[in-house]
């Protein structure tokens, strides 16, 4: 598979296509200046990127919005180049008196089968899953009078949790794997498992990256790349939103590809055990 700037994109089983590199936005709502969103979604459109993920609990999903807009009007993009990727909702985290969350009713079959109507109505182009494990997965796959097939899941993958088992049953099942935290997350301890330790400050990835003159972030995502796993790294910053899409210019061999693999540790980054008593928290079981 040859790999460009200007070409990455990667077949979905639903005849539209995804580019392998996007640019993930969440960031800390109380934390981030407003317009900051907004702001480094021009600049990554503007160094390359045709691939924008967002969310609207991620409470900046109208910047991306506004940047995709500007970006039209000044004529540097048309809307059929970007590949957006929402995850709607209405209320974000309902919580009892108590402070407990209230969990949705409906299952997740009758969700998918919302999706499919929303696919129907020429809402969405492609429909996917994120954070489903295997089970969820065939639940899906399995539903008497599916109509669509999920074209990707995304779930935390990186080469600290490179998901090898997952992988091999989406690709079995033509889903496409699009990795979150490709880089190991931001580290808020708010939400993440921070007992493992930070992916970019891996010997393996540095000395790998020294060798190509690349950072370790350069070679954490090629290594998804390489693999086929699309990658969302999240940058507010032009000189990293830069850095991270500077990853076609060079391989990995075989032997670095090896390497990098022997480093899974197969411990999340991104738990979120604060929905483990869910009936359908997905991280109880092996993959
Ligand atoms: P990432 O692995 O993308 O890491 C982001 C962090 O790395 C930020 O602190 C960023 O800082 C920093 N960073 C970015 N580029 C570099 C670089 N080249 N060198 C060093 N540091 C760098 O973590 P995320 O958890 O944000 O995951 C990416 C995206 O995935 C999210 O933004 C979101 O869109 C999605 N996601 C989806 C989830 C789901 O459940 N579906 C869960 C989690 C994430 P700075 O901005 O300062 O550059």
């Amino acid at each position: 598979m040859s790999l460009t700037a200007e070409s990455h994109r990667v077949a979905l089983s639903d005849g539209n296509s995804i580019p392998l590199l996007g640019l993930g936005t969440y960031s800390e709502p109380k934390q981030t200046p407003k317009g900051a969103c907004a702001e480094s979604v021009k600049i990554a459109i503007d160094v390359g990127y045709r691939h924008i993920d967002g969310a609207f609990v991620y409470r900046n999903e109208h910047e991306v919005g506004q940047a995709i807009r500007e970006k039209i009007a000044e004529g540097k993009i048309k809307r059929e180049d970007i590949f957006y990727c929402g995850k709607p909702g209405d209320v974000t985290y309902p919580l009892t008196a108590d402070g407990k969350f209230v969990y949705h009713k409906t299952d997740l079959c009758a969700t998918w089968e919302a999706m499919e109507a929303c696919k129907d109505a020429g809402l969405t182009k492609s429909i996917g899953v994120s954070n489903f494990n295997r089970r969820q997965l065939e639940m899906i796959l399995n539903k008497p009078g599916l109509k669509h097939r999920p074209v990707s899941n995304q779930v935390e993958c990186h080469p600290y949790f490179s998901q090898p088992k997952l992988l091999e049953f989406c690709r079995q099942h033509e889903i496409v794997i699009v990795g979150y935290s490709p880089l190991g997350t931001s580290r808020d301890e708010t939400w993440v498992n921070v007992s493992s330790p930070p992916l970019l400050k891996d010997p393996v990835l540095n000395a790998i990256g020294k060798k190509y003159n690349k950072t370790a972030a350069q070679v954490a995502l090629r290594f998804s790349i390489q693999r086929g796993v699309v990658v969302i790294p999240k940058s507010f910053h032009p000189e990293r939103i830069k850095e991270n899409f500077q990853i076609f210019d060079f391989s990995l061999t075989d032997e670095d590809m090896k390497e990098i693999l022997a480093l899974n540790k197969n411990v999340r980054y991104v738990e979120l055990l604060m929905w483990q008593d869910h009936p359908e928290y997905p991280f109880h079981d092996e993959y």
